[in-house]
């Protein structure tokens, strides 16, 4: 029974529950009444609260509606669907593009296209719990490797039959890590073995690479990936996710990811708004240039206080704590004095790796991350992590 299962996870403090955001969620947002620094949103670039993007999603809504009233097979494509697809596929450089309603989705639809029961799916131990779930659908047999150990891959990638269906699964930045997949050795030994490569590049998206494009041009391999996916909800600003490769993989998935074929289309102000998310990330290149000032400012002070983080190179930013409980400890401290940075746990980390994950955005002011950073000195000395 549920209610038993609830007390367990009361008990074990792995009860969670929903935090109300009551404003717009700026670099500044209002819980519980009290005004508090967001160091908590995946919304990287600022986009979410853009001027320009919540003008698109109006202007969308006031010309096609709010719901798009199907699925996208049945009645549900509208013009800014496909100038949104068409628009990911020049920026991406590939021949098409298909959005869903969310990377959850998009996963859980994708992987099963991909590979079925017979094949071999080895993935990261840390990818992201939607490419676990669409690994599980589709009944292949799945491996997990090593964090980032091309060691073992390569050992279990030898060790299979000859010729076996094989995918190779990863996140390009690790959600909870923020660290890079090794992408040049996994797309060196994807070839070598005649395996697929699936990189889920969401937080890198915008982020990641000169343009903006994701990890795979911060590698300088997009040549070498003829298909990936990534997520419109965090530096894009908006929600949905999408696969871009060539135009037949577009035309199977259209045809059988059943999480495209089963499911109402993504309203038409969310497609609007991502279009314009799109344009923005090529005319404001600036915003990206304050993350990544604002990301070393903030990495280099944690460092310099003493905390423990990952290997991240990216605006999230783990300060690594062990115990669940202590780590929610740090961030009650840290909400006291005003900070919202929340604490991580197991399911989503593995055991004794509970942690504070901040995230960066371009919005944080200087004076901000400094009132963060001494939040972090004061509560980090009080738990005596520093
Ligand atoms: C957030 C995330 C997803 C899920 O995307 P949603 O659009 O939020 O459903 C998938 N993969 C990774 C790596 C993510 O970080």
């Amino acid at each position: 029974m549920f209610e038993e299962r609830l007390h367990q996870l009361e008990e074990q403090h792995l009860l969670r529950r929903l935090l109300l955001i009551e404003s717009e969620p700026g670099t500044v947002v209002t819980i519980e009444g009290r005004r508090v620094i967001l160091m908590a949103s995946n919304n990287y670039l600022g986009l979410a609260t853009h001027p320009k993007l919540k003008q698109a999603a109006v202007s969308a809504t006031e010309r096609f509606g709010v719901g798009s009233g199907a699925s996208r097979l049945v009645s549900g494509t509208l013009p800014p669907h496909e100038e949104l697809e068409m628009a990911l596929a020049r920026f991406k450089g590939v021949e098409a593009a298909l959005v869903f309603s969310s990377g959850y989705l998009a996963n859980i639809g994708l992987i099963p296209a991909l590979i079925g029961s017979g094949g071999l799916i080895l993935a990261d131990r840390l990818c992201h719990a939607s490419l676990i779930d669409g690994c599980r659908l589709s009944g292949a047999n799945l491996r997990i490797f090593r964090h980032r150990d091309t060691d073992q891959l390569r050992t279990l990638l030898a060790r299979r039959s000859a010729g076996r269906d094989t995918l190779i699964v990863t996140d390009g930045v690790f959600s909870m890590d923020g660290d890079l997949a090794p992408l040049p050795e996994l797309v060196e030994l994807a070839d070598r073995h005649g395996a697929r490569l699936l990189v889920d590049d969401a937080h890198g998206t915008g982020v990641m690479g000169p343009q903006g494009r994701g990890t795979l041009e911060h590698f300088g391999l997009e040549s070498r990936l003829s298909f990936h996916m990534g997520t419109l909800g965090k530096a894009l600003g908006t929600s949905g996710a999408y696969v871009a490769g060539p135009a037949s993989l577009i035309r199977y998935l259209v045809s059988t990811a059943r999480s495209f074929l089963f499911s109402t289309a993504p309203p038409p102000a969310t497609a609007a708004a991502s279009l314009t998310a799109l344009d923005i990330l090529r005319s404001e290149p600036d915003r990206r240039t304050r993350l990544w000032e604002n990301r070393d400012r903030f990495y280099k002070g944690l460092k310099a206080l003493g905390f423990r983080t990952t290997d991240t190179v990216s605006p999230i930013i783990p300060v690594l704590i062990g115990d669940p409980d202590k780590a929610l400890d740090m961030a009650r401290l840290l909400l006291k004095q005003g900070v919202y940075a929340p604490a991580i746990r197991p399911p989503t980390v593995p055991k004794a790796t509970s942690r504070i994950r901040a995230t960066v955005t371009s919005e944080h002011t200087s004076e901000q991350l400094k009132t963060v950073l001494a939040a972090f000195q004061t509560a980090g000395q009080e738990l005596d992590l520093i």
